[in-house]
């Protein structure tokens, strides 16, 4: 029988993060962080690496917060999908990011997986990395010796692959309050509806000018079609600055489909993604023009 138990020379469960980063920076690589520990213990279990200690992050509360702190809303890195699903402030001002957490697994998973090891696991399937990168998110990472703040852009780079230094934590994901009149839309397509890997995400953020008819700014962000989360930033440049009713929405789906470079892989061909990518655009489209009517 396969004996599923490997030896762990510490466990440590502090209860403030500074207490984390003194053993972050004594251990360095030698030790694993853990927050849910949905990835980690599939991998662990996987034998994709060596552990010699976990740092389990589940006793600090200050990581499980979510606050507005001035213009902007700070997420805890051990806020679950959960939270984030039910979290008033985040339906109401994130709404493509809670919807985004809906989506996550199972119940399960959804109440143990956190957004901060969402990110930190930087699956190119990851599915709150697109929302994050939509709604213009950055990443607070600390150490013992300074604090770092990062946008996401500059988080990812490459499949399962980030510029986090072994003695750092991610900490909090700050995101800047919405204007009035932002709208926003969540697209997941995947083979089957509960838990599933994405074939591809998408998600779009559309700020309106105070007429609510001119298009202020947009991002257009996609998952699962590139080894990192994407934005199309050519849909910008067709879109701000011009009356939302005078969009040629086949047009801008067209741009998605012609800028993305997906991968074959057991969840889709090249040529799915792309034409998926066209019709998700164009109905994400659809659905803001709507909400955007329907506005009072
Ligand atoms: C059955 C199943 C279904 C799933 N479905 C989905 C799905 O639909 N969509 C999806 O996106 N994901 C899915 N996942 C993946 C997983 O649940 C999520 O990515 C989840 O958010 C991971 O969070 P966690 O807290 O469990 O991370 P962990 O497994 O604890 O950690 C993941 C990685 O992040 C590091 N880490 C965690 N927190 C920090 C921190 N604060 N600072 C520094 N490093 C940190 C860990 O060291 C590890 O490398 C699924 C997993 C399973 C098992």
């Amino acid at each position: 029988m396969h004996q599923r138990t490997v030896p762990c020379q510490g466990y440590f469960a502090p209860q403030k993060i500074e207490e984390a980063l003194e053993i972050l920076s004594g251990y360095g690589k030698e030790i694993k962080v853990i927050a849910g520990g949905t990835d980690l213990l599939i991998q662990y279990y996987d034998r994709l690496y060596e552990v010699n200690g976990w740092l389990d992050l589940k006793n600090i509360k200050e990581l499980k917060d979510i606050r507005i702190n001035k213009n902007q809303m700070e997420i805890g890195a051990m806020v679950t999908h959960t939270q984030l699903e039910n979290s008033e402030d985040i339906k109401k001002c994130y709404p493509v990011l809670s919807q985004a957490a809906a989506d996550i697994g199972s119940p399960q998973i959804r109440n143990r997986g956190t957004i901060g090891g969402n990110i930190v696991n930087a699956s190119p399937a990851g599915d709150l990395l697109a929302p994050l990168m939509a709604y213009d998110a950055q990443f607070r990472l600390l150490s013992t010796k300074r604090e770092k703040i990062v946008p996401v852009e500059e988080f990812f780079i490459g499949p399962k692959k980030t510029i986090l230094e072994p003695a750092q934590l991610l900490t909090q994901i700050i995101l800047p309050l919405p204007k009035k009149k932002t709208y926003g839309c969540w697209i997941k397509i995947g083979k089957r509806k509960a838990l599933i890997i994405a074939t591809i995400t998408l998600a779009l953020v559309v700020k309106m000018a105070e007429d609510n008819k001119t298009v202020e700014e947009v991002r257009t962000c996609l998952g699962s079609v590139a080894p990192t989360p994407i934005e199309i930033k050519e849909i910008r440049k067709k879109m701000v600055g011009k009356n939302y009713d005078q969009l040629d929405f086949n047009q801008l789906g067209q741009i998605v489909e012609d800028k993305i470079s997906p991968i074959n892989d057991i969840r889709g061909t090249r040529e799915y993604r792309k034409d998926v990518a066209k019709n998700i655009m164009i109905n994400a489209l659809k659905e803001i023009a709507s909400a955007r009517r329907s506005y009072r």
